[in-house]
């Protein structure tokens, strides 16, 4: 049911930006999503136009839920990879090629006329799952983002957990194996190495060639494939060897995964399952439930409403909710 009550306290909007996409949602302090925009493009976007996009669909959600800009609270903003918290700097420029140097919160914030509040993209799925998703009602809980790189986001206590300086819930460079393969951040073995979408393709390149992408690889293995599902279980269980230690860590009731191999469904989660219950302390394994995300392509864009919902419900009196 719609809250009216809460269109003066104004509204949430969040932007995805990604390679080749563009995602805008605005949402009311109800958490109800008034509307919803995405663009896709065929080549990576140069910053200018992600601007441009972010903009013109911004306009249009506004336009659609016949809200101003004025009534905007606050602006939530995704990007890929690690942020550091105190140099404002995203972590991994490579994940977005031609926005080395550019102040994205800045830029963006410019061009609306609002501050705008940057997360990374495993600690919004940790938020969005949680308010609208596979995570409602947990108070424990850890959402892992699997796609071209391998990240975590925390929410402790029912609270987000980003650690002293926002690095924390960097799962993909856990070393699983010592004398695996040399990792960009210069470690070897590193989680990333075995179970990000490039390293699966890696794995099946000799035998599969060059050309699979992670699309052909979950349907093959879908389709009962029997290297593309091996190239999926191994991720799984290098998945699972990383989440045993998180369970040890934090122990929490849940574990959500996302990200670009969710489609593998089972043939991805029952080798992740099966690595905690062998790796992790008996009662934290025993404690922990995995479990697909429910928002698929929207957590991002969901995540980044999220948070601005969340920093709102912080600052305003308790919600006055009419049924
Ligand atoms: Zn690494």
């Amino acid at each position: 049911v719609r809250v009216a009550l809460h269109r003066g306290a104004g509204v949430a909007l969040g932007i995805d930006v990604g390679r080749r996409h563009v995602r805008v949602a605005l949402a009311d302090f109800s958490h109800t999503v008034l509307a919803e925009r995405y663009r896709g493009f065929a080549v990576p976007l140069e910053s200018a136009q992600a601007i441009d996009t972010v903009t013109r669909l911004a306009a249009e959600v506004l336009d659609e839920a016949a809200v101003g800009e004025a009534e905007i609270a606050g602006i939530g903003m995704g990007v890929p990879g690690a942020l550091h918290r105190v140099s404002g700097a995203v972590g991994d420029a490579t994940l977005l090629p031609g926005w080395e140097g550019v102040d994205v919160a800045a830029t963006i914030s410019g061009a609306l006329g609002r501050p705008v509040e940057l997360e990374n993209d495993a600690n919004l799925g940790a938020l969005s799952e949680s308010m609208w998703g596979a995570g409602r009602g947990v108070e424990d809980l850890t959402y892992l983002k699997v796609a071209t790189g391998v990240g975590a986001g925390f929410i402790l206590r029912g609270h987000p957990y980003q650690g002293a300086c926002g690095t924390a819930g960097e799962i993909g460079h856990t070393v699983i194996d010592p004398r695996g393969a040399v990792c960009r951040c210069g470690n070897r073995g590193c989680l990333e190495t075995m179970a990000s979408s490039p390293a699966i393709l890696a794995a099946l390149a000799a035998s599969y060639g060059e050309q699979l992408s992670i699309a052909d690889v979950l349907a093959r293995a879908r389709a009962g494939d029997p290297g593309c599902g091996r190239a999926i279980a191994d991720a799984g269980q290098a998945i699972g060897a990383a989440v045993a230690t998180v369970c040890n860590l934090l122990n929490p009731r849940l574990v959500i995964v996302g990200g670009d191999l969710l489609p593998a469904g089972e043939l991805l989660l029952e080798p992740l399952r099966a690595a905690v219950r062998e790796q992790a302390i008996r009662s934290a394994a025993t404690d922990v439930q995995v479990v697909p995300g429910e928002l698929g392509e929207r957590t991002d864009v969901l995540g980044a409403v999220a948070l601005v919902l969340r920093r709102g419900a912080e600052l305003l009196p308790p919600a006055r909710t009419a049924v």
